[in-house]
């Protein structure tokens, strides 16, 4: 390469065309600097790895091959040939159909690279037409020879080897590498950690020789990727604690103190210490960013009322933001009652040094929701419960002094950057999750918020204790399982039953109501029954286990009105038997209800089992929590419910979540092969090098705030920030 190429010479300018091309269009890399930093997935070892057994029909794969075998034959029925040609590495084999073939090279003995999607073709696995590069004799003295081959993420039009090719192009014999890239990493921060130079890490990972080659380069990236987050989130709250904000100091003699003086509990230790965190950051003026996470039943409602109160009783609003229309109603039916005339200041019985409690969703009809929108934006409404869709609506507010997110693990760096944006001074933000968040999660996503925790749950709580129902191994279990709901409904208690799916009423298009589900790599699977529906069950239910009692039914594609009303019959004890898909998912509070059984668990994520199970003991009863699969018990499907339903400690699920969800990242996302700026970084095994990063971003915009002195550091920040950062940092 004679022109001067930097990380940021478009690729088009350093490549063909065709190939740069392909390269935007179906892998996002635009840049010398995507290229490079474009990694390979794994490395093949020649005769020695088994891909071919692993490979799974409809995965689109690449692996490195060994022919077996050659036949070509007259086809039977059409014009033309059929090349059939088996291949095989050290574990497995596969069959290679073409039609027409002139590829004379493919011949016996030959190693190539085959891609494409696998099929099937009478129970055989087979690839039809597959992409490939035969390595031929020339090949031998290039990386061909190594003995890890890299395999990189690739798509249908620019395939593992023609990436292999240009980034051999860019790296040249290496020596032109080193002016190439400029290392972000400051010398110190590479000499305290041991790190390799990025220029040999680079060569590493994309040429290496042995395993700890490999090792010692993603390490190496790995602080890249960490050390450049790091620095974006730690601008980030700096940037945050110089912005102006409100003061909502509190007022003795006010809604606070009504509030906790109608409040039917006394607060636990936890409520109050987080309560006093909460009132003294609303008290100052750089607005609060704060992340509130407590065990499911913990009482957080509480605490962000009580926040809520502090900053209506300082003049402002507050919003309340649920993720469910069901959840908001609930909401503010829970505020009034606990205010009583106190929310109603204005009307004819309520107190007027009180406010009034709005509820402002989207199912409001026009009318009623013109009266709502007006006393928000007149600031007679002090507390305003919605859905998150409220700030989108553009709703206005006349003084919004502290938006509460309840439930919503994803309210992230951009929906506050849009409230940021409303301007005016920006409220205060109180997150709230019940999904405990592991420590490196809280340092990567969660980064710029500060976070409190909730561990206690109030005293007296029966606790839930939870059971696998494998349907398939013991049959019986499920008729017993409905006996023990037929005893609680008896000894009156209530129970929900929970299904993926709603229901045939309108035929196709009847998705899961969730988004999050179980792994990927469980839901594609053509093999498998369509999950359990709402309204089968609950039809099978009152014609057969559950006659007589109480039944009703919950779901998405019922009206805002009806969903509503069935809420409230079941909170009144009007029904015993709440057949419903994941709109129960949070929040939901009926503390009579004891039983929750989860129909075709399997189907569901591990946060959201474990959000389910926390609907029930809510109250003082003991709480039985049933999750019916036909997953055998050995299966890791089988053992990740044994998991939840052996512990009740939310930070260990967490855990346990984020692992099933990367394996579905690894067979989802990573292989689509799209271009992410975080690609080795992993929040479950790098705990240590992201908070040792973390210190580190830290004390380098200490000395250097705008990263002046580090340019290229702050080239990495820029591109981070150009990038699908969002993407990530909204993920997880
Ligand atoms: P979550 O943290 O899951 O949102 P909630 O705020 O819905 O939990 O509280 C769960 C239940 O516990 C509610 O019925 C609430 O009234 C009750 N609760 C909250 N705090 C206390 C407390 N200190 N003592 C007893 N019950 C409480
Ligand atoms: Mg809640």
């Amino acid at each position: 390469m004679t022109m001067a190429v930097t990380l940021e010479t478009p690729l088009a300018r350093v490549l063909g065309p065709k190939t740069a091309t392909g390269m935007a269009e179906t892998l996002g890399l635009h840049t010398v600097r995507h290229l490079l930093r474009h990694y390979p997935r794994r490395y093949a070892r020649r005769g020695e790895q088994a891909d071919l057994a692993d490979v799974q029909v409809g995965d689109r794969v690449t692996v490195l091959a060994q022919v077996r075998s050659v036949t070509t034959r007259p086809m039977r029925n059409r014009r033309g040939s059929l090349t059939e040609v088996v291949v095989g590495d050290g574990g497995g084999r596969m069959k290679l159909v073409f039609f027409n073939h002139r590829h004379g090279q493919l011949k016996v003995n030959a190693w190539g690279m085959f891609a494409g999607t696998v099929g099937e073709y009478r129970g055989e696995k087979q690839f039809a037409h597959p992409d490939m590069h035969l390595i031929d004799a020339s090949d031998e003295d290039t990386d061909w020879a190594r003995a890890l081959v890299p395999i990189y993420p690739a798509s249908k039009d620019v395939s593992s080897w023609v990436i292999q090719k240009s980034v051999r192009l860019l790296l040249g014999a290496g020596g032109g590498l080193a002016e190439l890239v400029e290392d972000p990493l400051p010398e110190e921060i590479r000499a305290r950690h041991g790190l390799l130079p990025l220029a040999a890490a680079l060569l590493d990972i994309h040429r290496p020789t042995t395993t700890e080659d490999v090792e010692r380069a993603e390490h190496r990236l790995k602080w890249d990727e960490a050390l450049t987050l790091q620095l974006t989130l730690a601008a980030r709250r700096r940037a945050a604690a110089l912005e102006p904000g409100t003061a909502r100091p509190r007022r003795p003699g006010g809604l606070l103190d009504a509030v906790d003086a109608a409040l039917p509990f006394a607060l636990t230790e936890g409520q109050r210490a987080v309560g006093e965190e909460l009132a003294a950051e609303l008290d100052r003026d750089q607005p609060m960013h704060r992340l509130l996470q407590g065990e499911v039943g913990s009482g957080k409602t509480v605490v962000a009322l009580r926040a809520m109160a502090q900053v209506v009783d300082a003049g402002g609003q507050a919003a309340l933001l649920a993720p469910t229309e069901v959840l908001a109603a609930q909401h503010a039916r829970g505020i009034r009652q606990l205010l009583g005339p106190l929310g109603r200041a204005g009307e004819i019985d309520g107190d007027p040094a009180g406010t009034r409690v709005t509820l402002l969703t989207g199912s409001l009809k026009a009318a009623a929701r013109r009266t709502a929108r007006a006393e928000v934006a007149e600031g007679r409404a002090g507390i305003v419960v919605g859905t998150h869709a409220l700030l989108q609506e553009g709703v206005e507010f006349a003084d919004l002094g502290l938006v509460v997110v309840d439930e919503q693990h994803r309210f992230g760096v951009e929906q506050r950057d849009a409230l940021r944006a409303k301007g005016g001074r920006p409220p205060h933000v109180l997150v709230m999750t019940a999904t405990p968040i592991p420590r490196t999660v809280a340092m990567t996503v969660y980064g710029d918020l500060e976070i409190s925790t909730l561990r206690q749950l109030p005293s007296g709580r029966g606790g839930v204790s939870s059971s696998v129902v494998p349907v398939v191994e013991r049959p019986g279990w499920i008729d017993r399982a409905w006996e023990r709901l037929r005893e609680e409904v008896a000894a009156g208690r209530q129970a929900y039953v929970v299904c993926p799916r709603i229901g045939d009423v309108t035929g196709p298009g009847d998705e899961p109501e969730d988004a999050d589900g179980a792994p990927d790599d469980e839901q594609g699977r053509s093999d498998r029954r369509p999950p359990l529906a709402v309204l089968d069950v609950a039809e099978a239910l009152r014609a057969g286990p559950l006659a007589g009692l109480r039944l009703d039914v919950l779901h998405g594609r019922m009206t805002p009105d009806e969903k509503d009303a069935v809420m409230r019959a079941f909170a009144t004890g009007e029904i015993d038997v709440l057949v419903a898909t994941t709109v129960v998912e949070v929040g939901v509070d009926v503390p009579n209800a004891t039983v929750m059984v989860v129909m075709d668990a399997d189907r569901f994520g591990v946060s959201q089992l474990h959000q389910l199970r926390g609907r029930v003991a809510r109250g003082t009863h003991a709480g039985l929590c049933l999750l019916v699969t036909d997953a055998p018990s050995a299966s890791p499907t089988g053992q990740r419910l044994a998991a939840v339903a052996a512990t009740s400690d939310g930070f260990e699920l967490a855990r346990l979540d984020l692992e099933t969800r990367r394996e579905g990242d690894v067979l989802g996302a990573a292989q689509s092969g799209r271009r992410s700026a975080i690609k080795l970084l992993s929040l479950l095994e790098d705990e240590e090098l992201i908070s040792q990063a973390r210190a580190e971003a830290h004390a380098l915009l200490g000395t250097d705030r705008g990263l002046a002195d580090h340019p290229g550091l702050a080239a990495e920040v820029a591109a981070l920030a150009t990038d699908e950062r969002a993407q990530w940092l909204e993920k997880a």
